[in-house]
């Protein structure tokens, strides 16, 4: 939502403006939903019965004509593969692990000649990204229908259907001040079902008008950022307020799922909680099948997990090649989360590779006085619309302040940017926090070798 539609949105009376929103998301849905949705989600149902060998199969004939395709129409990967005379109808394993690596930095440095579609026309997705960098990626129709049909397909395993009623946690400013005043954190979609709350406004005195109207909606999935569904939860049993239904699914999305966060969502929410991982820039999935592991899902893409030598190993880095990323090719891209692969036998009807666990998507918090605990991605979500932060950190000594350090590139105008960024902080973080800023050249990395973006050295707990 955007310009003169944002706001038309933001100034209307909430009745057109629930009409405003269901109108928008017709349209994405039209998107998302139209085209190969279907398709696509019969493919995954089928592929799903392979054996392993069959699925690697499919994998690497998928991986042949997704690398053609980006060889073909991809400025940057042209002039990268040139020297290396790939036959791309054969091509086998020890090609594919000549292809160099991409990293994040590259990645948006290179934004332009990467792409093979007209940004204009693409459909994008910002993200805030899990190690600081933001970028912007863009996708044909027919890569968002598949994605899309792999993320239903995924919940389908868990009774979910599109059209029920679902509890969306958006980081969408989808509010105007009457709402805030009346408490109202909340919009609807009545045509497709959904209700999206605000995740601008998860704060402990708040709850209690978030989780009654729970009750009242009794929405049957929640799905959304992990901690804000975490936060809620806590919220809730911290608080003693309580659902009076059960819903049937919790879907967390977009960051990683801690032990302690599913075992309060578990207890909150009444109902399973089912895991996937993607991102927005567009990485293959890992979902949680029916008897609980996390499979990589083989049709979506091509996984390594690499040691600090660039060999494989069961724990290491998660190198990422997705299939559905012609708009903005992903090959052997540098993801920046580490995976630790399941060495055991394990028996199940789905044969992909199983993940044991992903590490170091961080969930760091800030905490204020005035706002509370507020964790890494409602953070995140803060630089989503601030143009030409190449990095950036948090660096939390005291109660009362925090210091931003930024790495900045041309794009960020200081003027501009840094009163914007300022704004959106403030909503999180509360009118009396102190927030200075520091430009840097660079941002160190940790031990681990991972960025960190929230360092929190403070001791002292609300
Ligand atoms: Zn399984």
């Amino acid at each position: 939502m955007k310009n003169i539609y944002q706001q038309l949105y933001k100034s209307s009376p909430r009745s057109l403006a629930n009409l405003l929103i269901s109108f928008y998301n017709v349209r994405q849905y039209r998107i998302r939903h139209g085209g190969a949705y279907q398709a696509f989600r019969k493919y995954f149902e089928e592929t799903e019965k392979l054996s392993r060998e069959e699925a690697e199969q499919e994998q690497l004939k998928r991986l042949r004509s997704f690398l053609r395709y980006t060889y073909e129409h991809s400025k940057y990967y042209h002039e990268k593969w040139r020297e290396l005379h790939l036959s791309f109808d054969h091509l086998g394993w020890e090609e594919f692990n000549l292809l160099p690596f991409i990293t994040k930095e590259e990645l948006q440095r290179n934004l332009r000649d990467i792409c093979t579609i007209n940004p204009r026309t693409a459909i994008k997705f910002q993200t805030g990204g899990t190690t600081g960098v933001s970028l912007q990626a863009y996708y044909t129709p027919r890569n968002i229908q598949e994605r899309f049909a792999m993320v239903d397909h995924f919940r389908s395993r868990f009774g979910f259907d599109f059209g029920e009623k679902t509890a969306w946690f958006t980081g969408k400013d989808l509010l105007n001040k009457g709402d805030v005043a009346k408490h109202r954190y909340w919009r609807t979609d009545f045509r497709n079902n959904i209700r999206f709350y605000s995740t601008y406004h998860l704060q402990q005195k708040n709850f209690i008008y978030y989780i009654d109207n729970f009750n009242k909606y009794q929405p049957k999935y929640f799905s959304g950022a992990t901690s804000s569904l975490s936060e809620i939860a806590r919220g809730g049993l911290k608080a003693g307020i309580k659902l009076n239904y059960r819903p049937e699914a919790v879907f967390p999305t977009a960051e990683m799922l801690m032990k302690q966060d599913r075992k309060a969502m578990e207890t909150f929410y009444g109902c399973g909680v089912y895991d996937q991982y993607a991102s927005s820039e567009g990485a293959p999935f890992i979902t949680q099948c029916k008897k609980a592991h996390m499979h990589m899902e083989l049709m979506t893409g091509v996984f390594e997990v690499l040691d600090t030598s660039g060999q494989p190993a069961d724990f290491g880095e998660l190198v990422v090649t997705s299939f559905t990323t012609e708009g903005t090719p992903l090959v052997r891209y540098r993801i920046g989360d580490m995976v630790e692969m399941n060495t055991k036998s394990v028996d199940c009807y789905l044969k992909y590779p199983i993940v044991k666990k992903i590490h170091g998507r961080l969930s760091d918090c800030i905490y204020s006085r005035e706002t509370g605990k507020i964790c890494q991605g409602n953070i995140v979500n803060s630089v989503k619309n601030i143009h030409g932060i190449i990095r950036f950190q948090i660096i939390q000594n005291n109660m009362d302040g925090i210091l931003v350090k930024i790495v900045k590139s041309k794009q960020y105008i200081r003027e501009v940017e840094e009163k914007k960024l300022l704004k959106e902080l403030r909503i999180r973080l509360g009118k009396k926090m102190d927030i200075q800023f520091n430009y840097v050249n660079e941002i160190p990395r940790e031990r681990s070798g991972k960025y960190r973006i929230i360092k929190n050295n403070c001791k002292e707990e609300i």
